[in-house]
């Protein structure tokens, strides 16, 4: 699902000087991973999760996402691209606030255009219930709570049904009872086959992944596999 080949990534400051946040980092991630990246503030870690989602591009290094070179596309295609190819989910959640909240789902929709018109409102409610906030469709975001507004987040993450799920820590906005209910609808995604990639530094929300890969100045320090012990008392 993704595969990131050598990347090093500066960006210049005032002044002419260039900071490094990636240096020759590669890292191969397969199609249904739910992969937790870690690391202190500074890390590189959003600066990789926006490569990834052709946020940004890298200043040297390939990246290959969902089958795709992200190199050679121009701007306006990577937009489309994204749209089909991964969800993104922020921190600060980003909704629309002058819409409610079905319509920043339907938006999401209209902008990509993979989803027949006459089917969005409905898919829009279908996800809305899947997370958790049927009856809270036609509200403005600012009305709800936060981990409400995270919820709605990652159902438009989901709207264009994109196999790969990238969020810069989601639950660092939120109290951590909401954030254990955030990390389980990730795990749902996760067992429903969608390949993750959560940049967190909450070992709480890094628990429930399979691999966790932990990045320092740029670079790729540990990477583990997680081995789920059998459930107590099915022996
Ligand atoms: P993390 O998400 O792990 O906190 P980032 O990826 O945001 O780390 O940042 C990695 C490094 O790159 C930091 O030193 C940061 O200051 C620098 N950096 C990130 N984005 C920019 C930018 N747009 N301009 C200048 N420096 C940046
Ligand atoms: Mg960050």
């Amino acid at each position: 699902m993704i595969q990131l080949e050598g990347i090093d990534k500066s960006f210049e400051l005032r002044g002419g000087q260039r900071a490094a946040a990636l240096r020759g980092l590669s890292l191969a991630v397969a199609p249904g991973e739910h992969v937790a990246i870690l690391g202190k503030s500074g890390s590189g870690k959003s600066t990789l999760l926006n490569l990834i989602a052709a946020l940004d591009r890298p200043s040297a290094g390939r990246v290959r996402v969902a089958g795709t070179d992200l190199a050679g596309m121009a701007e306006s295609a990577l937009a489309l691209w994204r749209g089909r190819n991964v969800g993104v989910v922020f921190q600060f959640f980003q909704l629309m606030p002058t819409l409610t909240i079905a319509e920043n789902l339907v938006l999401a929709m209209e902008l990509v255009g993979g989803i027949a018109p006459a089917k969005r409102r409905d898919r829009a409610m279908e996800l809305l219930e899947r997370v958790g906030l049927s009856d809270q469709a036609h509200k403005l975001p600012s009305t709800l709570s936060g981990g409400q507004q995270q919820r709605a987040a990652i159902a438009r993450a989901l709207a264009n049904d994109p196999p790969l799920l990238v969020a810069d820590e989601p639950t660092g906005n939120l109290d951590s009872e909401t954030a254990g209910a955030i990390g389980e609808l990730f795990e749902e995604l996760s067992a429903q086959g969608k390949t993750l990639l959560l940049v967190t530094h909450d070992r709480g929300l890094a628990g429930s992944a399979r691999r966790v890969v932990e990045l320092k100045d740029g670079r790729v320090v540990a990477d583990t596999q997680h081995v789920i012990p059998a459930q107590a008392g099915t022996a």
